[in-house]
């Protein structure tokens, strides 16, 4: 099976390995399923569990430009002209703001941090 090994920054405590699957919504469009998409921090610890359409699409980096493409608070990368969706709780992990007021995105920070 394709089971993605990337768990970078899973903080679910060690449970039984042998868990029943477990039937979850869809954060974003309610369908139900068990096998889930790890998303977005939702910011009080837990992470957005997505269906695998919308997963695929937040791991392409193409949610938001999908679902969000009419709504405001869009702005591009001042390295790579990406175009980041600010103030979007999905972006923002994506979305980072450098020590010169400029925006970067995650992958352009990483770069200038790196050097
Ligand atoms: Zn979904
Ligand atoms: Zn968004
Ligand atoms: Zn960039």
């Amino acid at each position: 099976m394709a089971s993605s090994s990337s768990s970078s920054s899973a903080t679910i405590p060690s449970s039984s390995a042998f868990s029943p699957k477990k039937e979850l919504t869809c954060i974003h469009c309610k369908s139900k399923s068990t096998t889930f998409i790890t998303g977005w921090p939702l910011g009080d610890g837990s992470v957005a569990q997505l269906c695998h359409r919308c997963g695929s699409l937040y791991e392409k980096g193409s949610f938001c430009e999908t679902f969000h493409k009419n709504t405001e608070g869009w702005l591009e990368c001042a390295i790579c002209k990406k175009r980041l969706h600010c103030g979007c709780l999905v972006s923002k992990a994506e979305v980072h703001f450098t020590f010169f007021g400029k925006l970067c995105c995650k992958d352009c920070a990483k770069k200038m941090i790196r050097g």
